[in-house]
């Protein structure tokens, strides 16, 4: 699943390209992949029309202004009073191809078996149409995800970006912003803590094994256990490990990809995660993984006290 580091490339990538791009229409081919926000679809709605013919008649002739992001939703702003919410959860994909890319081959999934395509595929499922000849591409292989259009006045109350904790790369997440973090869940193991959208926002299972390794701490510790230097760590190894990783464009695990069809690089330079009874980069020891509390974290035995 996309985390902060894929989202923020997402994010980073489409900005430039959907600036003062205008839409000509959109086709939605699965309507369950749309939704819109109550007040919009209050103002729009006709009898006898679908939440999917109303969402592309409202966006036909918008153009955008900005892509954003807050914790793992992407926020595609538009110029009039409208702006598309978009989650990826498990296996959402936006690809962006220009008007002379529209015949690129890509591949959809990061294994090297996976043979390259042409958009749309069957796992296509909204398709943006720009007036420059254009296209985004929607793909969804496991369909969990979604795009809901929403107005510019509901947007600061959708439930769905406002029950989150701080952002870690913010330069506002200082230290003593982390500590006061740290006292919310004491009890919890350190894995479960900063998997939490609630305490940190944007940390998945990816980033929270990563981060731990570099704490030198395993994610079944509770997190009153951590010591005054294992707390500073942690907050260095969250900063550092993020930054990293959105410095590699993410780590393209099972279906992430840029949206220009590349993959993010991080993966290759996981020291824990998906690593379970490799040796260790660092010490050789066997990287080991433990269920618990419905997770899998993967530690270094030696290296992670
Ligand atoms: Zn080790």
């Amino acid at each position: 699943m996309p985390e902060l580091p894929e989202v923020e490339t997402v994010v980073n990538e489409l900005r430039p390209k959907l600036k003062n791009k205008k839409i000509k229409a959109v086709r939605v081919l699965m309507p369950k992949m749309v939704a819109m926000g109550p007040a919009t679809l209050s103002n729009l709605r006709k009898p006898g029309e679908t939440v999917a013919q109303d969402f592309a008649k409202a966006l036909k002739g918008q153009k955008f202004t900005d892509v954003q992001r807050r914790a793992k939703m992407i926020i595609m702003d538009l110029a009039g009073k409208y702006a598309i919410l978009v989650h990826l959860k498990m296996t959402g994909q936006l690809i962006f191809f220009a008007r002379k890319e529209l015949d690129k081959q890509i591949r959809l999934f990061n294994i090297e078996k996976s043979p390259f395509v042409h958009l749309p595929t069957k796992s296509t499922h909204v398709i943006f149409e720009f007036t420059d000849g254009s296209k985004l591409f929607y793909n969804d292989f496991r369909q969990f995800g979604y795009l809901k259009l929403v107005t510019d006045k509901e947007l600061p109350q959708v439930a769905e970006l406002n029950s989150f904790g701080p952002e870690p790369l913010d330069p506002k997440f200082t230290f003593k912003e982390f500590e006061n973090l740290l006292v919310k869940r004491p009890n919890a193991p350190l894995k479960s803590w900063l998997m939490d959208p609630t305490v940190i926002a944007g940390i998945g299972n990816i980033y929270s094994d990563e981060i731990l390794f570099y704490a030198k701490v395993r994610p079944t510790r509770p997190v009153k256990s951590l010591k005054d230097r294992e707390q500073k760590l942690l907050f260095k190894g969250i900063k550092k490990i993020l930054t990293d990783a959105v410095e590699h464009h993410g780590s393209s695990v099972g279906d992430f990809i840029r949206p220009e069809g590349d993959w993010g690089t991080y993966g290759k330079i996981h020291m824990v995660y998906g690593r379970s009874g490799k040796p260790c980069k660092i010490c050789g020891t066997i990287i080991k993984s433990l269920k618990f509390n419905g997770r899998t974290g993967s530690f270094c035995p030696y290296c992670q006290k």
